[in-house]
C-alpha cells in the first residue's frame, strides 16, 4: 500500500500413493539420492535433444521436435514390448535415478483403434519394464503395465481425455502409476512390486498392432525428480505401551544434537525419545484442544505429544530430558513471504547473518519472494554448501516489481517437493500493480498516486497465470490495489477452470479490496495472504479518502466472509518498514498498535485501519498451519504432531494467556529445525538440548 509492498509441484513426492493406501504398513526406512543427483525436466523445448537421451531402435522419420515446437513428438508406428513383441521403434531413454524417484510427463494423443498408444515407461530391457500408457483398447483407458521375464500383468482405467499427465512413483521395490487431468490431482491406476536392473527411464509410443493408422504423440516435457528423503508417514500410537512391546522400526537418529547415550551402554532400536520437553505448555495447533504438557523428539521428527506421565514412557539411557519450568513450546514459525535473503546484501548482512536473525525470532520455515537466476544461484550454493539452517521455499520472479517481464527461466527450475526439504523452489512470483515501484493499482483517483500502475491487461494476465499453472507451478500475485486483487481474482479463476485451487495459487497482500470483491474469495479460493504490521509509523502521508479507509486490510471482513478460505498472515521484512519478528506482527494483528520496522519504536494503528484487527486464536494458526499451507508444508510442519519435523521454539510466555499488550515482550529462548538446535537465547541454556552446547554443531555436514 501506502509501503512499499513490494512443480510442478507435484504435490506431494509420492505421498499420494501411501494416503491412498491407508492400510498399508508404515515401513520406515531411509533412502537417499546418490551425491550429485538432482531433479531435471526437459521441455523439449530445444530444436536437437540434451546429451542425456538415447535413442532405441531410432527411426528418425518417425520423430520430431521441430514438428510442433515445444513438444517432442513421435508418430507410432507398429511395434511394441508388450509380451513377446519386442520391436518397438523410438524408445528415448536415460538412467534413472538411484534409489526412490518420480517421473511424470504430459502427453497428448488421440487414440482410436486398437492398441495406438503413447507411454511413460521404467525400462530394463523389453522383457523388464513398467509402463503407464494413454492407449486405446476397446476403449479408451489409461493402463498401467508389468512385465517381467516376458510375462505381462496390467490394469486399465477408462478416460476420455486426450491430454494427460502420466506419472510412475518408485519407492523401494514398489512402482505406483498414477494420471491426472490437470497436474495436481491425481488418480490412481495401479501399483506393482518388481525389482528393476539399473533402469532407465522414458517415453514412446506406437502401434501394438500392423495395420492401425500411424498418429502422432506430443509429449510436452519428461520431468525426473529422485528423493532425497523418504516420505515417513508419522508412527500412529494407541498407547505408549503397545509401542514399548511391539518393537516399531525407528529411522536412525541422525541429526540428533544431543543423543549421547549413558557410558557402557549400547544403542539399539528402541523406541525411546532422544529429546524429551515435559512440563510446560506445549501448543500444539492441532486439534481442538491446542494444550498439551510434553513432547519427545527422536531424530529429525517428533515422537509423540501428550501428557508428563505418557511422554516419560519414552525415556531412555540416552534420553535428554529438558524441564520447560512452564514455559511455552510451540511451532516454529513459518513466514510465507519475506525479502529476509533477498535483500540482506542491501542491509549490510551477509545470508548466515539474515538466517540467523530469523532463527533468533523464532522462525523455522520461511518464503524468500524475489529471486532472479542470479540469486537463485546464490541460494543454491549457500544451501549446497550446507550453511542453510531455516527452511527456505524460492519464488521464481516471472516479473521484477516494475512489471517488467523476465520469461519462462523459471520452467528451467522445477518445483520440488520433498519432505523436509531445506530448500524448496515453491512457485513462480509475479506482479500485477505497482508499490514498491510505481503505485498500488487503485479504482479511485487517489490524491497521492492516482488510479495507480497496472503493469498487464487482464487478458495478459490470464495468459501468464494459466502459463504458470500449466507448467505445474503455484502462482503467488502481488497484487496491493483493489484493481490488482480483481485481476489477479480473475487469472486465478481463468486458470482453473472450475477446478479447485489444488495449486494452491496466492494473492500477496491483499490490501484493498472492494466490497463486491469480497465474497469473490469464496468462489476462487486463493490462497491470501495478508499483512501483520502496518508500517503506521514511517506512513506520514494522508489517509485515502474517507469513502475508501474500508477497503483497506479489511481482513476481520475478509476473513469473516470466507470461512473456508485458507489466509496466512505474511511479514514481508527486508527492510526497514516490517520487523522480522514474528511476535511483533502478532502483537500488531491483536492491539490497535504497530511495532516498527526497527523492531522497537511502538506508533498507534491509524484509526481507520482498526478492522485489521483480530484475535490471538485467529492469527496464531495463519502464523504456523495455515502458513505451512500456503508452501505446501503443512503435511511436514507447522504444528507439533507425531510425525512431522521437530521445528519448534520455546517462549518465555504464553501468546494465548498473557495480555495482548504483553505480546511484543515475549522473547524467544530456543528454536530448533529437525531436532537439532539453531538458537539458544544467553542465560537460557537449560532450556536447550545439551545447554546449547549442540550450536558448537561439530556434526555440521
Ligand atoms: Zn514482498
Amino acid at each position: 500500500m501506502k509501503a512499499k509492498t513490494r512443480l510442478l509441484l507435484t504435490l506431494v513426492l509420492c505421498l499420494p500413493l501411501l494416503t491412498l493406501h491407508p492400510t498399508r504398513t508404515a515401513r520406515i526406512v531411509s533412502a537417499k539420492a546418490q551425491p550429485g543427483e538432482s531433479a531435471w525436466r526437459d521441455e523439449f523445448e530445444s530444436p536437437s535433444l540434451q546429451p542425456r537421451w538415447s535413442w532405441l531402435r531410432e527411426d528418425p522419420t518417425h520423430w520430431s521436435l521441430t514438428a510442433r515446437p515445444g513438444f517432442l513428438r513421435v508418430i507410432t508406428q507398429t511395434g511394441g514390448v508388450f509380451a513377446t513383441r519386442n520391436n518397438q521403434k523410438n524408445l528415448l531413454l536415460t538412467p534413472a535415478p538411484t534409489g526412490d524417484f518420480r517421473i511424470t510427463t504430459k502427453v497428448s494423443i488421440s487414440p482410436s483403434e486398437s492398441y495406438q498408444f503413447a507411454a511413460l515407461q521404467v525400462y530394463q530391457d523389453d522383457d523388464n519394464y513398467v509402463q503407464v500408457n494413454r492407449s486405446y483398447a476397446g476403449g479408451s483407458v489409461v493402463s498401467f503395465d508389468l512385465e517381467l521375464g516376458g510375462v505381462v500383468t496390467n490394469t486399465n482405467v477408462a478416460v476420455s481425455a486426450t491430454t494427460l499427465y502420466l506419472r510412475i512413483c518408485r519407492e523401494g521395490t514398489t512402482y505406483a502409476g498414477y494420471f491426472s487431468t490437470d497436474g495436481f490431482n491425481w488418480s490412481p491406476v495401479g501399483q506393482y512390486t518388481a525389482v528393476l536392473l539399473a533402469p532407465k527411464v522414458g517415453l514412446g509410443a506406437a502401434n501394438n498392432l500392423a495395420d492401425v493408422p500411424e498418429i502422432p504423440a506430443d509429449f510436452d516435457f519428461l520431468q525426473v525428480e529422485p528423493a532425497v528423503t523418504r516420505v515417513l508417514l508419522p508412527v500412529i500410537m494407541k498407547s505408549f505401551t503397545a509401542l514399548r512391546q511391539t518393537p516399531v522400526q525407528q529411522p536412525s537418529p541422525t541429526g540428533s544434537p544431543t543423543a549421547t547415550p549413558m557410558p557402557g551402554t549400547t544403542p539399539t532400536p528402541s523406541p525411546s525419545a532422544d529429546i524429551i520437553f515435559r512440563n510446560g505448555t506445549v501448543l500444539t495447533m492441532q486439534g481442538s484442544a491446542w494444550e498439551a504438557e510434553a513432547l519427545a523428539i527422536r531424530g529429525e521428527k517428533i515422537l509423540a505429544v501428550s501428557g508428563d506421565a505418557e511422554i516419560q514412557a519414552l525415556l531412555g539411557p540416552g534420553t535428554v530430558v529438558v524441564d520447560l519450568h512452564g514455559c511455552t513450546l510451540m511451532p516454529g514459525f513459518v513466514d510465507p513471504h519475506t525479502h529476509i535473503f533477498n535483500s540482506a546484501r542491501g542491509s549490510g548482512l551477509s545470508l548466515e547473518e539474515a538466517q540467523q536473525i530469523a532463527l533468533e525470532n523464532g522462525i523455522t520455515t520461511l518464503a524468500n519472494m524475489y529471486n532472479t537466476q542470479e540469486f537463485l544461484s546464490e541460494m543454491q550454493e549457500f544451501h549446497q554448501s550446507g550453511r542453510l539452517r531455516v527452511r527456505t521455499s524460492l519464488y521464481l520472479n516471472y516479473t521484477t516489481n516494475c512489471g517488467e517481464v523476465l520469461g519462462d527461466w523459471y520452467r528451467q527450475h522445477p518445483p520440488t517437493h520433498v519432505p523436509g526439504e531445506m530448500l524448496r523452489i515453491g512457485g513462480v512470483k509475479l506482479f500485477t500493480d505497482g508499490g514498491s515501484c510505481g503505485c498500488p493499482a487503485y479504482s479511485y483517483d487517489d490524491p497521492r498516486c492516482g488510479y495507480g500502475d497496472l503493469w498487464f491487461s487482464q487478458e495478459e494476465m490470464n495468459t501468464i497465470v494459466a502459463g504458470i499453472h500449466a507448467s505445474g507451478y503455484q502462482a503467488s500475485i502481488h497484487a496491493l490495489g483493489d484493481r490488482a486483487a480483481e485481476q489477479a481474482l480473475n487469472a486465478i479463476e481463468f486458470a482453473l477452470i472450475g477446478q479447485p485451487n489444488a495449486a494452491r495459487h496466492r494473492i500477496e497482500h491483499n490490501s484493498l479490496v472492494r466490497d463486491d470483491m469480497v465474497p469473490r474469495y469464496s468462489q476462487v479460493a486463493p490462497v491470501a495472504l495478508i499483512f501483520g504490521a502496518y508500517p503506521a509509523c514511517k506512513a506520514t502521508t494522508n489517509p485515502p479518502p474517507e469513502a475508501y479507509q474500508h477497503w483497506e486490510w479489511r481482513w476481520r471482513d475478509l476473513i469473516a466472509a470466507n470461512p473456508n478460505v485458507h489466509f496466512a498472515w505474511h511479514s514481508d521484512s527486508g527492510s526497514d518498514l516490517f520487523p522480522v519478528a514474528p511476535l511483533h506482527h502478532l502483537y500488531s494483528m491483536v492491539t490497535p498498535f504497530e511495532v516498527d520496522g526497527d523492531g522497537v519504536t511502538i506508533c498507534s494503528t491509524p484509526e481507520w485501519l482498526t478492522q485489521k484487527m483480530l484475535t490471538v486464536e485467529q492469527v496464531l494458526p495463519m502464523m504456523t498451519t495455515e502458513a505451512a499451507y500456503a508452501l505446501f508444508r503443512d503435511d511436514e510442519v507447522g504444528s507439533l504432531a507425531p510425525g512431522k519435523f521437530a521445528d519448534l521454539i520455546i517462549l518465555s510466555d504464553n501468546p494465548l494467556s498473557v495480555p495482548p499488550e504483553a505480546i511484543k515482550d515475549i522473547e524467544v529462548w530456543m528454536t530448533m529445525v529437525g531436532g537439532r538446535v539453531e538458537h539458544c537465547a544467553p542465560n537460557h541454556e537449560t532450556m536447550c538440548p545439551g545447554g546449547g552446547l549442540a550450536l558448537l554443531r561439530s556434526d555440521l555436514p
